[in-house]
């Protein structure tokens, strides 16, 4: 793998002013395939100085001027999807067609969305005796983890710079190459300098210093809710805007008259896509008390199939995490039909595909978020039980209703506290809103409700 010694800042790769270097291992095997900069406070102050000399000039650039450069950023991006997805699968180690088909290829649609927006988004609006401008927030300090590694980058990057917002990207110390490869994109596509500028780095060191920079005025963070806590605490304090996409345990809801080994199936392979570290994953299965039995054999048969269809997790504290919640489900007495907590290669931070049944509400793997490829099925008595464990977490990122009637799936998913649901398996929709209800998050990205979240509003009355 390619990567660069070196920052993208103001338009050219300069050299981070410590020594300090990170590894990037291929989590299938465990060898060190690279190594990026790990960006220091100081270099951090001179990205944020960059994008805000670059602030001016970009946000007055002409919307169509600025639609044009992301429709040259999708091209570019597109032109390499197949470095994008070899780069993926050797840092985050998903499947190489999964990362073709989603690592690669959504973020092609989401750039071109934006392009699109660019172009057509209303900055401009009359209401009464005022014209009401859309105005870019300013500088963005974005920082992504890396399970969707591109797809979060570009969520953030393409709507700010839709918006005329200039951006510091901190990306995850675990996926810093894919970062590289963006930045290379952006440089293509001929942003301007300083418009966009890539730190890559620790989270404590260059991840809190651009949280914490007084240039910086909108934090776009992505990652667990510990760190999205502390994010919005620095935000508040400073009186800044924030946004959060933090973590999920998304219920997937199973009516009495939904198809029921189609409904299991879906969602299965939901969960253990991308080895489960997906934060909108349907991780709590629910089913009627009636059909639970039938569920729960059709699940571990579907989970027993993965196999070896499924990646690493993405680090060795990653496993370690995800195998400490699978014990603790055993501990806490829930049922395993698939999987375990033994790592089944000697080689590789690998799961095995895991089902628990007899999983009640209050337990550890039916309230935290697991990040791996754990399946948790719970039984409910009727409609009420369901809706009461469907909402019993902190979190609402996702969801699922399946019903034999689609009014029916919809009538419940209008009950759900979460920010998406998909109704009778659905599809994903690059330009629907995403974001948290609750402790998921604050704001939502993704199409123009993604593009709001860059937007500040200026008022004229005549
Ligand atoms: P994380 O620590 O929240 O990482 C997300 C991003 O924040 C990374 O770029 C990280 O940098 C950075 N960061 C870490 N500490 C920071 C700080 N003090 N100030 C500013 N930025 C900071 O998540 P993780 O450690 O990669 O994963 C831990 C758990 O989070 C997972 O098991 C999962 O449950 C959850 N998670 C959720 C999502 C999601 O999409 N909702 C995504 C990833 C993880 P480094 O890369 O250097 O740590
Ligand atoms: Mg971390």
């Amino acid at each position: 793998m390619k990567a660069h010694d070196a920052l993208y800042v103001d338009g050219a790769w300069r050299p981070a002013s410590g020594p300090e270097l990170i590894d990037v291992v291929n989590p299938a095997d465990e060898q060190v395939i690279g190594q990026v900069p790990a960006a220091t406070a100081e270099d951090v102050d001179t990205a944020v100085r960059a994008a805000r000399a670059a602030l001016p000039g970009w946000a007055a650039t002409p919307p169509a001027e600025r639609a044009a450069r992301l429709t040259a950023l999708r091209d570019a991006l597109a032109a390499r999807k197949d470095e994008i997805a070899d780069t993926v699968t050797a840092e985050l180690g998903s499947p190489l067609s999964f990362s073709k088909n989603v690592h690669a290829a959504v973020p092609v649609a989401v750039a071109g969305s934006y392009a699109e927006l660019a172009a057509s988004y209303a900055f401009e609006e009359r209401i009464g005796n005022s014209v009401v401008h859309h105005e870019p927030v300013g500088v963005v300090g974005a920082i992504t983890p890396w399970n969707y590694p591109l797809h979060q980058i570009v969520a953030k990057v393409a709507p700010a710079l839709a918006a005329g917002c200039t951006v510091v990207l901190k990306p995850a110390e675990d996926t810093p190459l894919v970062a590289q490869l963006f930045a290379e994109a952006v440089h293509e596509a001929g942003v301007p300098a300083g418009v966009f500028n890539l730190v890559t780095g620790l989270g404590p060191v260059a991840g809190q210093a651009l949280a914490e920079h007084p240039g910086v005025d909108l934090v776009s963070f992505t990652g667990s809710t510990a760190v999205g806590r502390r994010i919005g605490a620095i935000a508040g304090a400073a009186v800044k805007r924030v946004a959060l996409e933090l973590g999920g345990k998304s219920a997937n809801v199973i009516l009495p008259s939904a198809d029921l080994a189609k409904a299991v199936n879906v969602g299965v392979a939901n969960v253990m896509s991308n080895s489960g570290q997906t934060c909108s994953a349907w991780t709590r299965m629910l089913v009627h008390e009636d059909q639970y039995d039938e569920a729960v054999a059709l699940a571990a048969a579907a989970a027993a199939k993965y196999g070896d269809r499924i990646g690493p997790v993405v680090n060795a504290k990653q496993r370690e995490r995800v195998a400490g919640y699978i014990d603790q489900g055993v501990t806490e007495g829930a049922r395993l039909v698939a999987g375990g907590s033994e790592p089944p290669r000697e080689k590789g931070y690998f799961v095995s595909p895991t089902v628990f049944a007899d999983v009640t509400p209050e337990m550890t793997i039916a309230q935290e978020e697991i990040f791996g490829p754990v399946l948790s099925l719970l039984r409910y008595r009727d409609e009420e039980d369901a809706l009461r464990i469907a909402n019993g977490t902190v979190y609402g990122l996702a969801g699922a209703v399946w019903a034999g009637d689609e009014a029916e799936a919809v009538a419940f998913a209008r009950r759900m506290d979460t920010g998406q649901v998909d109704i009778n398996g659905g599809r994903f929709n690059p330009l629907a809103p995403f974001g948290g209800y609750k402790q998921s998050g604050v704001g939502r990205e993704l199409g123009p409700h993604g593009l709001t979240e860059y937007l500040q509003t200026k008022s004229f009355q005549f």
